[in-house]
């Protein structure tokens, strides 16, 4: 017998006691100091056993941080990927309905400056009725007892003909083949009305998440209109008019200079009569080209290549390879920590810090489509057509052939060895990687903010212990 390597722990606060969690098993379990003492000296303490410890071990084994062998954990481990490879219970895809964005967001070349909307793509209704085929001949291949539908951008709702038609062909077919059908929308809430809620509601609309950068005159600031008008106010609104009638989830890309703001935000919304209503309130870092340590604490990363934001997905509703899509990508340390405790202190649910993945990128029946039919192993990278791994049409070429050979090989936590946190990063956000470091092949690392997360987890086991007692 020996540890497991998943094993992590932290202390508890003013106690000699130590939470212990396995990030394979995900068991999470408070024990003395003595048990901790017992589970490192295994290995090479051959001395009988007291009950006592007998007990332990057993729990300790029965929890998965006792395992046979390094060997055998590994080959769990890897079976555990190609489980999250092939899982055929669920069938995911993102549509961006178009690339064009209401918002001029002064760090976003995209959206409402010059003329580039009016060359962005949008996705035609051809189009949709063209994927909604392609989206029946998936689950009719797959048989997965969930479909889930994502529409994100560009700004989502300025294409509602395309996401209405969508959504409701979609429904049908999913009811005619007694598959569960949940509707996601990732939009800056600027369009967002109780109409288009009530329309999607009877499809299955299970939540909408919705961006806010920072307090008032911060998000003002970031995410104006083209003359300049703040959006702050009209989004709340709508979020108002909808709170009671559909999840809400709100997210928020924080960057050096708005990192501060966040803590008003919380105080606001937590005043507000909707607050209640939140269903989850998640921050993450923006992520630039250049590394830089805007006053030495938030390691900021690429978005895109010649400093497009995802080459045309929504930088701040992405999340920049950190996507909103995807809620993986929580990772810059100390500030991420920082809000999440604030977060949780205001009394909004949020992400915890450790369970954090492995994220879709990982898993090949989640699909994201482009305005044309193009297909992206992930939200981050779509828009990026020279990253396209295909198309809806089935149609072949050598530069999508091989962006797929390439995606089809992803496995950078190969490479983070004993990592005790492997099942729950995976190596990290490729898209980062790729962006930041140039090589979507290789790790990209916050072990920090998942050391910060056990210990979060840490102190709220402590006190749910506490209130039991
Ligand atoms: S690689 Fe994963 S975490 Fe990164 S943007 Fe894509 S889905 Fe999200
Ligand atoms: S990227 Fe870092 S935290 Fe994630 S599994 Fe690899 S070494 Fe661990």
């Amino acid at each position: 017998m020996q540890p497991s390597m998943f094993n992590v722990r932290a202390p508890i606060d003013g106690s000699a006691d130590v939470f212990l969690m396995n990030t394979f098993t995900d068991a999470q379990i408070i024990v003395s100091r003595d048990v901790v003492d017992l589970l490192d000296r295994i290995e090479d303490d051959l001395a009988p056993r007291t009950t006592e410890e007998r007990a332990a071990l057993e729990l300790l084994t029965e929890h998965g941080f006792l395992v046979d062998s390094r060997h055998t954990e590994r080959q769990a481990l890897e079976q555990f990927f190609r489980e999250v490879r092939d899982g055929a219970d669920t069938l995911k895809v993102t549509v961006l309905t178009t690339l064009q964005c209401n918002f001029a967001c002064g760090y976003c070349i995209q959206g409402d400056h010059g003329d580039y909307n009016k060359h962005a793509a949008r996705m035609s209704p051809e189009m949709a009725e063209r994927l909604a085929e392609w989206t029946e001949a998936r689950i009719d291949a797959l048989k997965p007892s969930k479909f889930v539908l994502t529409f994100f951008g560009g700004e989502p709702l300025l294409n509602l003909p395309v996401m209405y038609l969508l959504a409701e062909r979609l429904h049908a077919s999913c009811a005619a083949r007694g598959v569960t059908m949940a509707i996601s929308i990732i939009t800056n809430g600027l369009l967002l009305t109780r109409e288009v809620v009530e329309r999607l509601n009877p499809h299955g609309l299970t939540g909408i998440k919705i961006t806010l950068d920072g307090d008032r005159d911060t998000h003002n600031r970031m995410r104006p209109l083209r003359g300049g008008q703040g959006t702050f106010d009209k989004i709340i609104a709508n979020v108002r008019q909808v709170a009671h009638l559909t999840k809400i989830a709100i997210g928020g890309n924080f960057d050096a200079d708005s990192v501060d703001s966040y803590p008003a935000l919380l105080d606001f919304l937590s005043e507000q009569d909707f607050a209640d209503k939140l269903s989850r309130v998640t921050f993450k870092p923006v992520i630039r080209e250049t590394q830089i340590s805007g006053k030495g604490i938030i390691p900021l990363a690429v978005v895109g290549s010649d400093s497009k934001p995802l080459n045309g997905a929504c930088m701040t509703s992405a999340g920049m390879g950190v996507s909103a899509a995807c809620d993986s990508c929580n990772v810059v340390d100390e500030q991420m920590a920082f809000l999440r405790e604030e977060t949780k202190k205001h009394g909004f649910r949020t992400v915890d810090g450790v369970h954090m993945g492995p994220c879709e990128i990982h898993r090949s029946h989640a699909h994201t489509v482009g305005p044309d039919g193009s297909l992206y192993a992930c939200p981050g990278f779509a828009g990026e057509s020279r990253q396209a791994v295909g198309h809806i049409d089935g149609r072949e070429d050598a530069l999508r052939t091989q962006a797929l050979r390439n995606f089809e090989r992803l496995s950078a936590w190969k490479a983070c060895q004993d990592c005790a946190f492997i099942p729950v990063c995976a190596g990290g956000c490729t898209v980062a990687a790729h962006n930041e470091l140039g090589d979507m092949h290789a790790p990209n690392c916050h072990k920090t903010s998942f050391e910060a997360g056990v210990q979060a987890l840490a102190r709220d086991a402590a006190r749910e212990y506490a209130a039991m007692a």
